[in-house]
């Protein structure tokens, strides 16, 4: 039963990577013999999860058929910040298909979340989805959660300790999983990378976190805490952050350091700093400052690509050569900076994570 299971999972996984292909190259490169891959098949195709597109063209016997996975289960994901909500729907694939982004501030009470709940049953209606289609929703906070992620363990964006899964599960009639967002965000930019396994990912939203990705898979640390890089100390005796300590990057390096020069808008602040306007480019010259120590540290600590996100990150295609050129200047072994890059989703990246959540254990249930 087991090693059935096992297969069945490997022939889906197999074909949700891939354009659609034949039984034949399916047993081929998975190695497994015709009638297994012919009886998975036939299975997985009565359970409505794959799909035949058409026949392949004729090498000369009968025509193959061309066999895919079936993109037909969606996933919501939120992003829960200090004064916003975030929600998206994405298919199976992880393609963001629909986002609204509400002003709602957290409050810890039940009419915040009741409220929480309509919001995603208005969206989802809007959607023209069947519920049955739904995996779930995923909810990314800033918060750091507990092992097995039910419960907050530390929260100081929001006022949520002492929270639970639960608060939002009582308004929201579909499965939860609650979700940190930097770490969220990092695993939506490694979804569907195939040749990439280990990534650091720093998050330059209004707060600076992150997320170290080893393996696939985010390292959560002893206490769930690893990746909370706005709170490493570059300037010793610094400014005092948030947190009560002194010199911390998130002091330096936040999106907010940025936008407040623009009245809360970053787009704004690359506009204007685009057109060569003062303050803005004092000020994008003393964040970078910055910025290039924490990447070159974070460079030297995990030997992996390092992606830039959040709110400012995603503003940085355009400097992106420059940035390479800063980073490799600061460091002790290359001569390039071609290990630093921009992130792919600058929409909405930790609700896609959030969401990607519910894609992940439906793949593997299979
Ligand atoms: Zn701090």
């Amino acid at each position: 039963m087991e090693v059935k299971k096992m297969n069945r999972n490997a022939i889906y996984k197999f074909l949700y990577k891939r354009e659609p292909l034949a039984i034949q190259e399916i047993a081929q490169s998975l190695n497994m013999s015709l009638p297994t891959v012919t009886q998975n098949i036939k299975e997985l195709q009565e359970r409505d999860l794959i799909i035949e597109t058409g026949l392949f063209e004729s090498t000369g016997g009968r025509k193959a058929k061309a066999i895919t996975y079936n993109n037909h289960k969606y996933a919501i994901g939120l992003d829960i910040t200090r004064n916003h909500v975030g929600i998206v729907l994405i298919d199976l694939r992880g393609k963001l298909l629909k986002n609204v982004r509400k002003k709602y501030p957290f409050v810890n009470s039940k009419s915040y979340f009741e409220g929480v709940g309509n919001l995603v049953k208005e969206f989802i209606n809007e959607c023209s989805i069947e519920n049955s289609n739904i995996l779930g929703v995923g909810i990314a906070l800033p918060a750091i959660l507990s092992a097995d992620k039910q419960t907050v363990n530390y929260a100081t964006v929001i006022d949520f300790r002492g929270g639970s899964v639960e608060a939002f599960c009582e308004f929201i009639p579909y499965p939860c999983i609650l979700s940190n967002d930097a770490n969220a965000a990092g695993f939506a930019e490694l979804w569907n990378e195939e040749d990439v396994q280990d990534v650091v990912y720093l998050s330059l939203n209004n707060s600076v976190g992150g997320s170290i990705i080893i393996g696939k898979n985010v390292f959560s640390g002893q206490n769930q805490r690893s990746g909370e890089f706005g709170h490493m100390t570059i300037v010793p005796n610094g400014a005092t952050c948030y947190c009560g300590q002194k010199g911390c990057v998130d002091v330096y390096c936040s999106a907010k350091i940025l936008s407040d020069s623009t009245n809360g808008s970053i787009a704004e602040f690359f506009r204007l700093l685009r057109l060569g306007h003062q303050p803005q480019k004092a000020l994008w010259e003393e964040y970078l400052n910055h910025l290039v120590l924490v990447i070159n540290n974070l460079r030297m600590l995990y030997d992996c690509n390092v992606i830039l996100g959040g709110y400012a990150g995603a503003y940085m295609d355009e400097y992106i050569e420059l940035l390479r050129e800063l980073v490799s200047k600061r460091n002790s072994f290359e001569v390039d900076g071609s290990y630093l890059h921009v992130c792919k989703y600058k929409l909405e990246a930790t609700a896609v994570g959030a969401a990607l959540q519910h894609v992940e254990r439906f793949i593997n249930s299979i």
